[in-house]
């Protein structure tokens, strides 16, 4: 079984998202100029901002928001507090946001922010107040019609609810389209908590249908018991599909004959950990990627199908609801088992589809039903799995560089068409 740590030996994903652009622009045999305009992002803020503490002591704090291009309309991206944010790494999200959005086809480029913090050891006016300065910091880059931030990595509702207000309180007025991912009673949208969950389901259901086949019957396992991947148990199992394994940061549990996700989300609400669920074998958390299984839900982290462990996975297909699970010594292996990946930019897209719903209604201060959210996701996410389906095998490619193809020719053709200024 796996005993190396996969993550010790993560590579610099900077590095790592270029060489994937770099091997999408190859396939598409795209200019030297493109290449140069893509490789690297347009705008990079970086600041050193004070915040006073509950001591009455102040704190210096460096934040990033990093936009990679925004030809095809406002960047888009998170915001995470984490102790191991750098600059590279904005980088690098920021670039796979403008992808994943020109992936599925929607009006925004690619941005993507950060503040070095672990938030766990501040207290929540402590937060309030670093959140409030760092959104005056980088508020000649965002906004509605500029750049919209929504929460990531240790941002939640509450924090963008605190962005928007400061944004609004800058302008006189309350301007709800700045942030996505706010409480509905601000302007969030219906949906949205589901959103990713929905969107990784709908591309499934594309892979199942693609073979004439259906989710119903097969077995799925789940790393990663959190917003995106509970709540991708509880749809899958809606589609006939048997959860045989989930986990979270505390570990695994294993039940072949079948998981129920709502007792099982009962009792992680209550015991806080999936683990100890009666009836269920514990499982590690490296393990359970190599369990037998149809299909394989990576929904924690980063780096965690490597070239240690890929030529274990038994998954006929897995489902990026993370972001970078697979290393690309990884995605050649399973490649060349025959395992089918959904990439992170199409297979998660569905939570980013949602936020523009979000801000298209904000923006339009009309409100849609859940039933029509879901409905146009469903369009959306059918119509990318389709074109990113289509391009692998008029190719003969894996689906991630196909999905890059799709995404890189989008924002390369908008470029072209509107030329250099000056
Ligand atoms: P979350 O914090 O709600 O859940 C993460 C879960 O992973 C938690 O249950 C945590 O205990 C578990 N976990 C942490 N370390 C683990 C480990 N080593 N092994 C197994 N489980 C571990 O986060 P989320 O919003 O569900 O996001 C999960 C992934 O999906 C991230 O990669 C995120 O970037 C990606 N994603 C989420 C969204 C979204 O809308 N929520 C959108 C796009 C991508």
């Amino acid at each position: 079984m796996a005993s190396q740590n996969p993550v010790a030996e993560a590579p610099n994903i900077w590095a790592v998202a270029q060489s994937q652009f770099d091997h999408a622009a190859d396939k598409l045999d795209l200019d030297d100029d493109m290449r140069r305009v893509l490789r690297v992002p347009q705008r990079e803020l970086t600041v050193n901002f004070p915040v006073t503490m509950d001591d009455g002591s102040v704190a210096i704090f460096t934040g990033h928001r990093v936009q990679h291009n925004v030809s095809r309309g406002p960047g888009k991206g998170g915001i995470r507090y984490h102790q191991d944010v750098t600059l590279d790494e904005v980088r690098a999200l920021a670039m796979w946001m403008t992808w994943k959005c020109a992936c599925v086809n929607i009006p925004y480029g690619g941005a993507k922010g950060g503040v070095v913090v672990d938030p766990k050891k501040l207290s929540i006016r402590e937060v309030e107040g670093l959140t409030r300065r760092f959104t005056t910091e980088i508020s000649p880059l965002i906004g509605p019609e500029r750049d919209i931030p929504a929460p990531d990595v240790n941002t939640n509702a509450q924090t963008m609810a605190w962005i928007m207000d400061t944004y609004s309180m800058h302008h006189g007025y309350t301007i709800p389209g700045v942030v996505t991912g706010k409480p509905i009673s601000v302007g969030g949208s219906l949906g949205r908590n589901e959103a990713t969950a929905r969107g990784a389901v709908f591309t499934l259901l594309g892979w199942a249908k693609a073979q004439n086949r259906s989710l119903d019957g097969m077995t799925v396992v789940i790393q990663g018991f959190g917003n995106a991947g509970s709540i991708a148990a509880t749809l899958l199992a809606e589609e006939g599909a048997r959860i045989v394994a989930v986990s979270d940061s505390s570990g695994g549990i294993h039940d072949p004959s079948g998981l129920d996700p709502a007792r099982v989300g009962g009792w992680k609400r209550e015991h806080g950990t999936v683990v100890g669920y009666p009836g269920a074998d514990s499982v590690d958390n490296q393990d359970i990627l190599e369990l037998p299984c149809d299909i394989l839900v990576p929904a924690a982290l980063e780096n965690q199908i490597t070239r240690h462990n890929a030529p274990r996975v038994q998954a006929k297909v897995v489902a990026e609801a993370a972001n970078g699970p697979t290393t690309p010594e990884a995605d050649h292996i399973l490649y060349d088992n025959g395992v089918f990946v959904i990439p992170d930019i199409l297979c998660n897209a569905g939570g980013v589809t949602v936020s523009y719903f979000e801000w298209v209604q904000d923006m339009q201060s009309f409100f849609w039903t859940e039933e029509r959210i879901n409905e146009s996701l469903k369009g959306i996410m059918d119509r990318a799995f389709a074109a990113v389906h289509d391009m692998g095998q008029r190719h003969e490619v894996d689906m991630r560089t196909a999905a890059y193809m799709v995404a890189v020719a989008r924002v390369a053709e908008a470029t072209t068409l509107r030329g250099l200024y000056p």
